[in-house]
């Protein structure tokens, strides 16, 4: 029995465990069926055109086909919805299937082919959207020149807060108003629906490489978008064409995952702010990305976030070769791209999660970013300082190299 005083933790644990009891089992049932067996060929049809256009499966139709609909993949959704207080959700196969689908959705409602997108963003990302693949005309712009980008054909107005690799935090609600009535998507990953909710500052959809911190142990690829029940026709419609859904394996993951993620963000948030105020004093260091490090002047933090999170990027004043040191350094970290799950990963954006970024828009190949997991604080601390000390910091701090002539690195 669902009820709608219940606090985060415990939505997270029984969020779209309603009918359990009522089937008999305690963990949700895993549905790997590809094709179901049709009622008549009536029903079954009319379900079928339910599903492709959209809609649910009729409840006299069946399922039809896993590329349609998959009851574990429905029953992750609903939870991750829950969770991010959205009528709907919609999970696909990875991250970039969902910022995939979100875009034709959007493309496909009529109103033209423009995308407006406020940098930094993570480099899949930011590299489907200026490589027009999709058919998109892209304008990148500061977060305060939304109103001013967008025009009468922008289908979409993409966010990140916090950024992928710098935590730069974006005002949801400020770019929600300056968007004119255009949907606005906030990918919610690095701040998860534990730290915001952006549908409730106004966004029409909260992205996640569920990947990341709702599958919480970097053993599924996943994409979710929480939204309302339009937008999720919509999507549903793009993945049924598509055929983008993710596996059921992976969603009763992702699901189990969602349980405990509270526990693990509030935990891997708490090392990270002691890891960051750490690095903060360290010599090798010039400047360490983490929100609320220096307070919050924007008031950002306490209008839109319920915490500060786990990501933390930062710059080295010995450059590039001081980078590859601390990255192939580490011994508890491990040296990997990805991010969110339970261990703790350090990675270069520039040479891999931002490569395919265009190199005006790149971050410098001084910056490291690390994924604050689950270890002992103080073992982290240790690993990073015997790390960073494998490349002392230079006497007078290196002046930043250009781009164009490290990326090639
Ligand atoms: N959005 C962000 C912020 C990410 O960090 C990533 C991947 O790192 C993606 C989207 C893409 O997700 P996936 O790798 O699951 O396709």
């Amino acid at each position: 029995m669902r009820s709608s005083s219940w606090g985060l933790d415990s939505t997270a644990v029984h969020a779209g465990r309603e009918d359990l009891a009522g089937l008999g089992v305690h963990a949700p049932p895993i549905d790997l069926s590809t094709t179901n067996p049709l009622p008549d060929i009536d029903r079954g049809g009319d379900s079928y055109e339910s599903m492709a256009t959209g809609g649910r499966p009729l409840p006299d139709g069946g399922f039809v086909y896993a590329r349609l609909w998959n009851p574990t993949v429905a029953r992750f959704e609903s939870a991750l919805a829950e969770l991010e207080h959205a009528d709907a959700a919609v999970a696909f196969a990875s991250g970039m299937a969902a910022v995939t689908a979100a875009v034709l959705a959007a493309t496909s409602a009529g109103r033209g082919r423009h995308i407006v997108a406020v940098r930094p963003l993570y480099g899949g990302t930011d590299h489907l959207l200026a490589s027009g693949l999709l058919g998109t005309e892209i304008s990148y712009c500061d977060e305060g020149d939304v109103a001013a980008t967008v025009r009468r054909d922008t289908a979409l107005v993409i966010i990140e807060t916090p950024a992928n690799p710098t935590l730069e935090l974006v005002d949801i609600a400020a770019v929600v108003a300056q968007s004119d009535g255009v949907p606005v998507l906030v990918d919610n990953t690095f701040a998860t629906p534990v730290l915001q909710n952006p549908l409730d500052l106004g966004a029409a959809m909260s992205l996640h490489s569920a990947t990341k911190y709702i599958g919480g142990h970097g053993d599924a690829i996943a994409g979710v978008v929480a939204c309302s029940e339009e937008w999720a026709e919509a999507l549903r419609r793009v993945r049924a064409v598509t055929g983008g859904i993710l596996h059921p394996l992976g969603a009763y993951l992702l699901h189990r995952g969602i349980a405990t993620l509270p526990l693990r963000v509030r935990a891997q948030q708490s090392s990270a702010q002691r890891v960051a105020q750490w690095l903060r004093t360290h010599p090798s260091v010039s400047d360490v990305y983490y929100p609320g490090l220096d307070g919050d002047p924007r008031g950002l933090l306490h209008r839109q976030m319920r915490g500060t999170g786990a990501m933390i990027a930062i710059r080295l004043r010995g450059g590039f070769a001081a980078a590859s040191s601390v990255t192939t350094g580490v011994r508890l970290f491990t040296h990997a791209v990805s991010l969110g799950g339970i261990d703790s990963l350090i990675q270069h954006p520039a040479a891999l999660t931002h490569r395919p970024v265009a190199a005006d828009a790149k971050p410098s190949d001084d910056i490291v970013r690390l994924s604050i997991g689950l270890e002992d604080t103080d073992d982290l601390i240790a690993d990073l300082a015997q790390a960073l000390e494998s490349f002392p910091a230079p006497a007078e701090p290196d002046s930043r190299e250009p781009l164009a002539t490290t990326a090639a690195r």
